[in-house]
């Protein structure tokens, strides 16, 4: 068998693997330091090759999806539907990780001791955790609109962490690029669409070296975890393992319930061909803890395996990382309310009924990067009523279920872009069928 010739998604598999196996032989032999000197620093470079071409890519794929959506008519029936159904979706997610923690009720068992203990451990993390929150709360209810728009174009490109303001400024420039004659946006229009290309080709070249990458990715998140102590992550995940299978639990149902029946009801997608293709982009996401530094693959798996058109992908993607995050609405809801029974409070239905808005909403501010959904947790938990200082209970072992729900995140965003896909392209056979009867 020739490995080179293996498809990308196997490669990314093994790499996975390898890197779990090693992981666990440097925290098992007490190499931590020698796997953060020679092994992390692929992780970070793969990493930050990926989020380098964050930025111009979002910018060049939104500003070429909605001017190439031709006419503002266009563009606010796609726009519509996708966000429609980014918060359907996203909805159904929080309320499958509601029913799920009320059923089978995951912090009713946790010893008072242990609960001491998280607290103590976990304390200085959540203190950070939560003067981050702070701030985010402090802001009146109009702010979010405030700060999603850019006062300085450069400023909002030169960090990561603004993506919503790239967002904000590509749609007003696409939406000005359709309205302005086509003698003047030509050039702009060739340049944005050269450059999504390029962007596109990076992607390509860096995937190349993307098994390697995951490799150490996920070899660097087990030192962090487990350090030269293997035990520790043991005695940790047998205290919150029921918690983190509840999350486990709810996020598979929403992955191979929600999606395969949203891609039948909307599309014609066979559902092995679905998860098929988008496996690079979901490995990446789980190895990455980013949806943000996924999109590049998430574009190219979208448009190559699933065939998703060019048009569709470089609006519904780019806007889904960012906003639509059904993994970490899921987990959040799970999350809150364990805290809340382990704390032995109890929640009313408008409790429950607020979590559903909260963790919507907050599932679309929070940053597409690793670690971003707790800090959007402690503002669900002060809404509801239940101490914020309860996330030292499950910072532990945030970092799993950080991956898996990245995962959930992006194969969301390539569900919906699947279904609104379809849906062009059975409009558009429509109106030329009624054409031709017509001519
Ligand atoms: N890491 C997640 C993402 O990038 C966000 C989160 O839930 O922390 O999609």
């Amino acid at each position: 068998m020739n490995l080179w010739r293996l498809p990308l998604h196997w490669k990314i598999i093994i790499g996975l693997i390898l890197g779990l196996l090693y992981g666990i032989l440097s925290a098992a032999m007490g190499w931590s330091r020698f796997t953060e000197d020679w092994i992390t620093p692929f992780g970070d470079i793969f990493l930050n090759l990926l989020k380098v071409i964050a930025v111009p890519l979002v910018l060049g794929s939104l500003i070429m999806g909605v001017a190439s959506l031709s006419d503002v008519r266009k563009l606010s029936r796609i726009g519509g539907r996708t966000i429609a159904i980014y918060i359907l979706t996203t909805t159904v997610s929080v309320t499958i990780g509601l029913v799920m923690v009320n059923l089978l009720e995951p912090g009713t068992g946790v010893p008072q001791g242990l609960q001491e203990q998280l607290q103590a451990a976990y304390q200085t993390d959540a203190e950070s955790d939560m003067e981050r929150a702070e701030t985010a709360r402090e802001r009146g209810p109009l702010q979010v609109f405030v700060d999603m728009t850019p006062d300085n174009i450069f400023g909002a490109l030169s960090n990561n962490g603004r993506m919503l303001q790239v967002v904000f400024f590509s749609l007003l420039f696409g939406i000005a690029l359709v309205l302005i004659p086509s003698d003047k946006s030509k050039p702009l229009v060739d340049f944005f669409s050269g450059l999504t290309s390029v962007i596109i080709q990076i992607v390509n070249m860096i995937m190349v070296v993307a098994p390697i990458g995951v490799f150490a990715l996920i070899a660097k998140t087990i030192n962090q975890v487990a350090r030269d102590d293997l035990s520790a992550v043991g005695e940790l995940l047998g205290a919150l393992g029921f918690y983190c299978l509840v999350v486990l639990l709810g996020l598979l149902i929403h992955g191979i319930i929600t999606y395969p029946v949203m891609l039948k009801i909307f599309s014609n997608m066979k559902i092995g061909r679905f998860f098929r293709g988008i496996a690079p982009a979901q490995l990446l996401a789980f190895s990455s803890s980013s949806s943000g530094a996924t999109l590049p693959v998430t574009m190219d798996v979208s448009q190559r395996n699933l065939g998703v058109s060019k048009e569709v992908s470089s609006f519904v993607l780019p806007l889904g990382a960012t906003i639509n995050m059904d993994g970490t609405a899921l987990y959040q809801a799970v999350a809150a309310v364990f805290i809340a029974q382990a704390l032995g409070l109890g929640l009313d239905m408008t409790a429950q009924l607020q979590i559903v808005l909260t963790a919507v909403l907050a599932s679309i501010g929070t940053a597409a990067v690793p670690g971003a959904g707790i800090i959007m947790l402690i503002i669900i938990l002060e809404t509801i009523g239940v101490p914020a200082a309860g996330i030292a209970l499950i910072l532990g072992v945030d970092r799993i279920l950080d991956m898996c729900r990245t995962a959930v995140n992006v194969t969301g965003d390539a569900a919906v872009a699947t279904s609104v896909d379809a849906m062009e392209k059975r409009a558009a056979n429509t109106t030329a069928a009624t054409s031709s009867q017509t001519a």
